[in-house]
């Protein structure tokens, strides 16, 4: 396939320092002394580009197995990042887990206790979480959590500073530039959302069609309450194929409310994401009467994981959205940003301590996140499809359908296959 060019095109690099610029995709060789460099010891076992969830808990994960990490970050915490802002049950226990003093229910929130899946005719579809709830936490506040968790484990995190390139010698990666400066490390976690730094070092093509999502939000002031109240409502809707729209309950009376849809079936449609959710609120008229929109509506990407999953390289591990890592059913990453953070931070910080991280060691942490994450999100597009035919041939109308749904949604089975071993 495609992308694993990128490995092949790697290994076939001559033996030199080589930096893979990130503004394009031909390797650039740099002007140092290679045998100087080599010989000079790393500064940092660890080098974490991005403090999302994935970068803050792949930095965590490494400082608590002992590793002397430094975090990279263009931005400055705290920030605003484009996002439903609905962290799961699974996702606020690993926030628990990673920072036991700091849990999320700590930062501005409102908890959710059920999810409602409404049909194109208003019936509505319910499950409870039964006293795991999960939280809306917005991304300004979710994201400054962690950082001040990242600070507060020792580690340097460095903000206002872009990645501009990984580091190569004899094909793998040892270190990041930044700025001026070369950055040296044993391992790299690239954690830096879609369109990462090492996708264009690794010569990765972005996703396309069934591989990716894209999504639409906006915070709304004066949305009225529903009949569910405390719950994260997902509509799905015709127009809004292998998609739907969402409205979560409000957290200082704002709600987070957006339109999600994958990609090959937006692109069938001649609308905009700015028309989609302006019709999605429209259709909603009762909800939205007296409402108003605070700030801008926001687009932005979400790789799904979907196979054949990114080559591997020594030296190097993808987390989070970097690594193409968003279910496609849900469109739910963060909890897979913290989940594959966790086990890169642990993989880098005990693979410095003992040979090194190389490919065996790039590609069991690979491997693993293919069965944590890549299986179960296969079985959940399948799910997408199957949902994309009910919705479109309006199969919801027989009473057989709806019971099916019923179970399957309210019964658990659908989250049976996002379990993690
Ligand atoms: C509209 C929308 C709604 C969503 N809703 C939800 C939801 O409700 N629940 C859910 O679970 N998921 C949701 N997602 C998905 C979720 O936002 C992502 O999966 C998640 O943020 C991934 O975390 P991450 O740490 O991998 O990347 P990010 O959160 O994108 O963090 C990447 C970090 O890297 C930094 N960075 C980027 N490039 C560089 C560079 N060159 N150098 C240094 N730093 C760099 C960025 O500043 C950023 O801080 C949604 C996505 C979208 C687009």
């Amino acid at each position: 396939m495609a992308v694993f060019s990128g490995e092949a095109h790697f290994n076939a690099r001559p033996v030199s320092e080589t930096l893979l610029s990130a503004t394009r995709c031909a390797p650039v060789t740099l002007s140092v002394d290679s045998s100087r460099m080599a010989a000079r010891r790393p500064a940092w076992d660890v080098v974490v580009i991005g403090a999302g969830p994935a970068g803050c808990a792949a930095a965590i994960a490494a400082r608590a197995a002992g590793a002397h990490v430094l975090v990279l970050d263009r931005a400055r915490f705290p920030r605003p990042k484009t996002c439903g802002d609905a962290v799961s049950n699974r996702g606020a226990a690993i926030v628990a887990e990673l920072m036991p003093t700091r849990p999320l229910p700590t930062a501005p929130h409102a908890r959710v206790d059920s999810g409602v899946a409404i049909l194109p005719d208003g019936r509505a579809l319910s499950r409870q979480f039964r006293g795991a709830p999960g939280y809306i936490v917005p991304r300004l506040h979710l994201d400054a959590l962690l950082a001040d968790g990242v600070r507060a484990s020792g580690i340097e995190l460095r903000e206002g500073i872009a990645v501009r390139g990984l580091l190569l010698e004899r094909g793998c990666v040892v270190g990041v530039r930044a700025g001026d400066e070369m950055i040296r490390a044993a391992a790299i976690v690239a954690a830096d959302g879609p369109g990462s730094i090492a996708w264009t070092a690794l010569a990765m093509p972005y996703p396309r069609a069934r591989r990716l999502a894209v999504a639409i939000t906006a915070y709304i002031e004066g949305v009225r309450t529903s009949e569910h109240p405390g719950a994260a409502e997902h509509f799905f809707e015709p127009e809004l194929r292998a998609g739907y729209g969402w409205i979560f309950p409000a957290v200082e009376g704002l709600a987070n409310v957006g339109v999600y849809q994958r990609m090959d079936r937006f692109a069938t449609q001649r609308r905009s994401l700015p028309e989609l959710l302006a019709s999605f609120v429209a259709a909603h008229r009762d909800r939205f009467a007296d409402s108003r929109t605070i700030g801008r509506a926001r687009t932005w990407a979400l790789p799904l994981s979907i196979p054949p999953p990114p080559p591997v390289v020594g030296g190097l591990l993808l987390a989070g959205d970097a690594g193409r890592f968003v279910d496609p059913l849900a469109g739910e990453g963060i909890w897979q940003a913290l989940h594959s953070g966790l086990l890169a931070g642990t993989t880098a910080a005990r693979a410095v301590d003992g040979a090194g991280l190389d490919r065996r060691c790039a590609r069991a942490y690979r491997r693993r996140c293919m069965l944590d994450i890549g299986v179960p999100s296969l079985a959940r597009m399948l799910v997408q499809d199957t949902m994309d035919a009910i919705i479109t041939h309006r199969l919801h109308r027989f009473a057989a359908v709806r019971e099916f749904l019923r179970r399957g949604y309210g019964s658990d089975w659908l989250e049976a296959s996002k379990r993690v071993r």
